[in-house]
Order: structure tokens, then C-alpha cells, then sequence
């Protein structure tokens, strides 16, 4: 199964073919340079360029309004979800999330999670059978009404600088695959910051840019039609962090780095390689054994990296449990 159906139904905004006018250049979102230059272009013509002030990798021209990308039509998203509303299937990031949640366990057993970018909740529903006090914030109204429906979720329909919660009362915020879409990601972290308790952690998850290096290197090796590639999500994702700009970003916080991890890939489903329609269960791995293969070697290199801390080229996801300074 190689072909990619990008024709199905989305539930979001995205478009598979960029023009021109549906983009505008962005400066450097860590220091503000405007010199750059490209190193890829997708989705017609999106750009992913990198700083040449602080190195930082980042999607310019990016698409217009990008942060409403999930904005979409909430009958399409139930649709996708049904049979995780339902109760018959996993979500495909279950595993995951579960991974995440022991994680946070290791700092606390119980206390106030919110989950920034919630989605339609699948994490904080697994949080709350964790034994937490769950909250979420979304700011897409649709997949903010089908969490509080289907999973009778605490969901606030905002973004998390405009949420009600009080100064230092919350134990753990979460943005999992989250910071990458934020365009301000200061004025996540300054919020974040106001309502963490003194000893609450910030839990952030993001894509590893120099993965997408990587990934972007073999498919050119491999004579591939990177163009019509989907290698670093750009119609959403605003930068592509690697473990050295990222650290370097967050050196300039209030925030300061507890524990890195190296978390499991993601392996999307492929319901639409077979009708239009996306599906967020899991579909049958053997419809895509290689690439489930190659994400779990790649994963198994990934922790020696960590380990032996070398630059991350192999790991998709990198996972820091933050401080306040
Ligand atoms: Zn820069």
C-alpha cells in the first residue's frame, strides 16, 4: 500500500495544494531574523527554511491562519471518531498516551492535568482512569463540544492565554504534539508559567526536525518524489524543533529542562488508502510493515542517541518534562 490518498474527507482545513496567496513569509519565530534560507518545499508551495541567525528550522511561506487548521466541520471529526466514541476500538495514539501518562506518573501520582490542545480528549479520558483531576483547552470549538459530549471532559473552548484557571494552581500541563503549531509559543510558556504551581512540570512533546532531515535525506536517496511528500506536516506545523533549538528556545524561558525522553512513533492509520474516509483506530499493521519496521529501528537508535546524548537524527518525537527556573 505506497499510493497515499490525500482526496478523502478531512476533518480539518488543509488543503493538499498550496497557492501562492494562501501563504505569507514569516520571520524566524525564535529570534524574529528574516534571513533564511529554503531547504524544502511542499503541498505546491509551502516552505521549510531554516534561520540563519539561530538555526532554527521553520515553515515560510506558511499557510495563512494556520492555527485554525482544526477548525473544522464537527460532523466530519465524529465521523473519524465514531468508533472510539463508541467504545469499540483503541485510538491509534493510545499507546502512546498511555506511554506519556506513566511518565507523568514518575513526577505524580494524582493532581490538576491540562491538556493544551486537547483535541476531542482521548488523552485526558485515559488521564482520568489514571486518577486525574482532568481539564482540558481547546481552542477548535468542534473537537472542544465532541470531548465534553462523548467523554464528559472539563473543556475549555480557547487557547490556553485566554483560560480561566487560577495562578500556580495546576500540577501538570501537557502539550503533546502541540508547541510545533503554536506561532507565539512564549505566550503559551508566560501562561504556563502563571498557573503551574512551584513544583508543578510542564510536559512538552514535539516532532524532531532533524527526524524529518533524515527522513527527507533517504527519500531523496531513494529518488523519490519528495515534492509530493508529506515529510514535515507544513500545513500545520509552524517550526520544526530539533533537540538543539529547542533546548536553546527554552534556555531563554522561565523554564528549565527536568527529563528528556524518547517516545514511541506514531503510526498513523491508513483507512483512507482503501475508501475516503479517515478513521483514527488503528488499521492492520501488515497494510504498512515497512514503515512500521523502519519507525520502530529508527525509535530503537533514537534511545541510544539519547543515551549516549548525541545530536537526535533517528528519533521522530522528542519528550521534555520541564521546570520552573
Ligand atoms: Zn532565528
Amino acid at each position: 500500500m505506497k499510493f497515499i490518498n490525500q482526496n478523502y474527507k478531512k476533518g480539518g482545513t488543509q488543503k493538499t495544494f498550496y497557492d501562492l496567496n494562501d501563504l505569507q513569509e514569516t520571520n524566524c519565530l525564535n529570534c524574529n531574523s528574516d534571513k533564511k534560507y529554503r531547504i524544502h518545499s511542499e503541498f505546491g508551495n509551502i516552505g521549510i527554511v531554516k534561520c540563519k541567525n539561530c538555526d532554527l528550522i521553520y515553515t515560510s511561506p506558511r499557510p495563512k491562519n494556520v492555527e485554525l487548521n482544526y477548525h473544522g466541520d464537527k460532523n466530519n471529526y465524529h465521523e473519524e471518531y465514531k468508533f472510539i466514541f463508541n467504545g469499540t476500538k483503541p485510538h491509534h495514539r493510545d499507546k502512546n498516551y498511555i506511554q506519556e501518562l506513566n511518565i507523568i506518573k514518575k513526577f505524580f501520582k494524582k493532581g490538576k492535568i491540562v491538556d493544551v490542545g486537547c483535541n476531542a480528549g482521548r488523552f485526558l479520558h485515559l488521564a482520568e482512569r489514571y486518577g486525574f483531576d482532568t481539564f482540558g483547552v481547546e481552542p477548535s470549538k468542534s473537537l472542544a463540544d465532541l470531548g465534553i459530549e462523548n467523554f464528559s471532559l472539563n473543556i475549555e473552548n480557547c487557547k490556553l492565554e485566554n483560560s480561566s484557571f487560577l495562578k500556580k494552581s495546576i500540577d501538570i500541563i501537557t502539550a503533546i504534539d502541540v508547541f510545533e503549531h503554536l506561532t507565539n509559543p512564549s505566550i503559551f510558556l508566560n501562561k504556563s508559567y502563571e498557573i503551574l504551581k512551584k513544583d508543578g512540570i510542564l510536559v512538552i512533546k514535539i516532532p524532531n526536525g532533524n527526524y524529518c532531515l533524515t527522513k527527507l535525506k533517504i527519500s531523496k536517496l531513494l529518488n523519490k518524489n519528495t515534492k509530493n511528500m508529506d515529510i514535515f506536516d507544513s500545513y500545520e506545523h509552524v517550526a520544526h524543533y530539533t533537540k538543539k533549538t529547542f533546548e536553546k528556545f527554552i534556555s531563554n524561558t522561565n523554564f528549565k529542562i527536568k527529563k528528556i525522553y524518547a517516545p514511541i512513533p506514531i503510526h498513523p492509520p491508513l483507512w483512507t488508502n482503501i475508501n475516503n474516509q479517515y478513521y483514527l483506530h488503528p488499521s492492520p499493521w501488515i497494510w504498512d510493515w515497512k514503515k512500521v519496521i523502519m519507525r520502530k529501528i529508527f525509535h530503537f537508535i533514537g534511545k541510544i542517541e539519547l543515551l549516549l546524548r548525541l545530536p537526535m537524527y533517528f528519533q521522530a518525537d522528542i519528550l521534555y518534562v520541564l521546570e520552573k527556573k
